[in-house]
């Protein structure tokens, strides 16, 4: 398959043309198609299959379209959630590399740092929000941010989060979030807790294994 067939936008694909992409990695290709269409889904998938893009893309993509406001005033529309620091850079560099010709901003929240730097970067409207639980948590306590008009919700690595006891956190955040959204939830792993933990978050998702 190729980035046009997956209906991605041009925009898009000259940036990924001009990253040297040439072709979807096997879970870009299966996932892709399935989140533009705004399904749920659970994909299992390691590191290094190129999962970052599979929902970074399709989610630039279904925010561009629904660009209404200036970017300062519009609303945070889609959460990625993640376990650790390390990861959110990651996942923010990749998010800046693949939307650098949409228009759409990003932030970062997430613990550690000082609160009031992050709370600074929130102020010019955040499209895409990259945040661990437990400071995401702190900044809404803050009344720094609202997810009141969130519509797209990824767990990256979800079991990692799991396994960092990070439930407790998950449920308080899901109470703030609107229930009619889109939900992704990517992880390497699958077990008893995970299944628990999907049967919670996802409407009827389509299932992906690579
Ligand atoms: P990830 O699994 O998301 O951590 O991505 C692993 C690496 O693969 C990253 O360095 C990406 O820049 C790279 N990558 C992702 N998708 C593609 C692709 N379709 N073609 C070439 N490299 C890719």
């Amino acid at each position: 398959a190729s980035f046009a067939e997956l209906a991605l936008s041009s925009p898009l694909q000259q940036t990924l043309k001009d990253l040297g992409y040439t072709a979807p990695t096997p879970i870009q290709a299966a996932a892709i198609p399935l989140v533009l269409t705004g399904r749920d889904l659970l994909a299992g998938a390691q590191t290094g299959t190129g999962k970052t893009a599979a929902f970074v893309l399709p989610i630039l993509q279904l925010l561009m379209v629904q660009q209404t406001e200036p970017a300062a005033t519009r609303p945070i529309r889609a959460l990625v959630l993640v376990p650790t620091r390390e990861l959110a850079v990651q996942v923010h560099e990749s998010v800046l590399r693949y939307g650098k010709e949409t228009g759409l901003t990003s932030a970062l929240v997430y613990g550690g740092v000082s609160i009031a730097a992050q709370v600074e970067a929130l102020r010019n409207g955040v499209d895409i929000l990259i945040a661990t639980p437990g400071r995401l948590l702190d900044h809404l306590r803050q009344g720094a941010l609202s997810l009141s008009q969130l519509t797209h919700l990824v767990f990256d690595e979800a079991d990692r989060m799991l396994d960092m006891g990070f439930m407790d956190e998950i449920k308080a955040l899901l109470r703030q979030i609107p229930a009619e959204r889109q939900t992704l939830l990517f992880s390497a792993t699958c077990d008893d807790n995970l299944y628990a933990l999907s049967k919670v978050l996802l409407r009827d998702p389509a299932l992906i294994e690579v």
